[in-house]
């Protein structure tokens, strides 16, 4: 398979996200984290991995099969810039999704922690 991950790496989905949505492997940076959950979201049916990628506090009762639902029509993450510090990660990015009256973008800077060996979505806030 040739196609680029829908995260926007150059790279083919089977050696950019898919060993993280397979929970092969946990992402070592918030960014790679980040864009694996964009993945996620874009394909659907990937609810366990947002769930236990997301800090548990967090989650409020959202469950596995709503998390799987594709809700939005994902076309492209552009990644504005990421970093990380000790246990404290974070994300800039900008998501389009087609909207009912065309492109939207959603720009938000996303919050990680490092729990462990794995990183966390905390949340966002909007930009
Ligand atoms: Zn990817």
């Amino acid at each position: 398979m040739n196609e680029s991950c829908l995260c926007g790496n150059q790279r083919s989905f089977s050696a950019c996200c898919k060993p993280y949505l397979e929970q092969k492997v946990s992402p070592d940076t918030p960014e790679k984290l980040m864009r694996s959950r964009y993945t996620a979201y874009a394909l659907g049916g990937y609810g366990e991995y947002l769930l236990k990628t997301w800090f548990p506090p967090m989650v409020k009762n959202l469950s596995v099969s709503e998390l799987s639902e594709k809700t939005q029509q994902w076309i492209n993450l552009e990644v504005l810039g990421s970093g990380h510090k000790n246990t404290e990660g974070w994300v800039e990015f900008k998501a389009t999704y087609q909207g009912t009256n065309g492109n939207s973008i959603l720009h938000e800077k996303s919050v990680f922690t490092l729990i462990g060996q794995q990183w966390f979505y905390i949340g966002g806030e909007i930009k």
